[in-house]
C-alpha cells in the first residue's frame, strides 16, 4: 500500500511539474511569435535602396554563387532555401519590397545557399536527417499514443515512440546552428556590402535575432515533450 501511494504521489508530482513547464513554454512561444510579428511589421516600413530580390541576387553573386535561382513564392513567412532545386524562394512581401525586414530575410535565405555551396557541416547533417524525420513524423503520434496506453503490458512500443520522437528533437536542435549561422552570414554581408548602414543595421540584426528565438523555443519545447515521454516510460510499473 505504501509503495503504491508513493508511486502515485510521484506520478502526480511529475504531472504538475510538466503541466507548469508546458504552460511556461506555451507562454514563451506566444511572446516570441508576437515579438517577431511586431518587429517585422515595424521594419517592413523602414525603406532601403534595393528589393529583396535584388539583394538576394547580389549576395549570391558576391559569394561566387551563380547556379542558384531567386524566385517568388506565395504566402507570408514562406521564405526558404531549397537545396534540392537550388532556389532561394522569397515570399511576395520580401521579393518585391525594399525594406529592412525584406533585406534581412532575403540575405538570411541566401545565407543558407552559401552554407550549401560551402558544404557547411550542420546543414549537411540536417539534410541527412530529413528522410528519417519525415518517416518519424508520419507514424510518431500513433506509436506514442498506443505506447502510452499499453505501457504496462508492452513498454517496448513506447520506447520505439520515444526513439522516433527523439529524432525530431535532435533535428530541431541541429536547426539552431544552421539558422544562427545563416543570419550571421547575412548580417556580415549586409554590412560589408553597404546595403545596411550605421543607422539601420541594428534593425536587420534585431529582426533576425527575433526569428532565431522562435527556433530556440521550438527546440526547448520538443525537448520538454521528449522528457515527458521518457518520464512516463521510466515510471511504468512492470
Ligand atoms: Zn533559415
Amino acid at each position: 500500500m505504501m509503495i503504491h501511494l508513493t508511486a502515485y504521489t510521484t506520478q502526480v508530482g511529475y504531472d504538475y511539474t510538466y503541466l507548469i513547464l508546458f504552460i511556461g513554454i506555451a507562454i514563451l512561444s506566444y511572446i516570441v511569435q508576437a515579438n517577431l510579428k511586431s518587429k517585422f511589421e515595424k521594419f517592413s516600413k523602414m525603406p532601403i535602396g534595393m528589393t529583396g530580390r535584388d539583394i538576394a541576387i547580389k549576395m549570391l553573386q558576391d559569394n561566387g554563387i551563380y547556379d542558384v535561382k531567386v524566385t517568388c513564392t506565395p504566402g507570408t513567412l514562406t521564405d526558404h532555401y531549397n537545396p534540392a532545386t537550388k532556389t532561394v524562394n522569397l515570399s511576395n512581401g520580401v521579393y518585391s519590397s525594399a525594406s529592412i525586414a525584406a533585406a534581412a530575410v532575403a540575405a538570411h535565405e541566401c545565407g543558407h545557399a552559401v552554407q550549401h555551396a560551402k558544404a557547411y557541416a550542420p546543414l549537411k547533417m540536417r539534410s541527412a536527417l530529413v528522410p528519417f524525420v519525415q518517416f518519424s513524423s508520419s507514424i510518431m503520434t500513433w506509436v506514442l499514443l498506443i505506447g502510452i496506453l499499453t505501457v504496462q503490458t508492452m513498454p517496448q512500443l513506447l520506447l520505439a515512440g520515444i526513439i522516433l520522437f527523439a529524432s525530431t528533437t535532435l533535428f530541431s536542435f541541429i536547426t539552431l546552428p544552421v539558422e544562427i549561422d545563416a543570419s550571421r552570414r547575412a548580417l556580415a554581408w549586409l554590412q560589408m556590402s553597404g546595403i545596411t548602414n550605421a543607422g539601420n543595421h541594428q534593425y536587420a540584426s534585431s529582426a533576425l535575432r527575433s526569428a532565431a528565438y522562435t527556433y530556440v523555443v521550438a527546440a526547448l519545447s520538443s525537448l520538454a515533450t521528449l522528457l515527458y515521454y521518457v518520464m512516463i516510460y521510466l515510471n511504468r510499473r512492470d
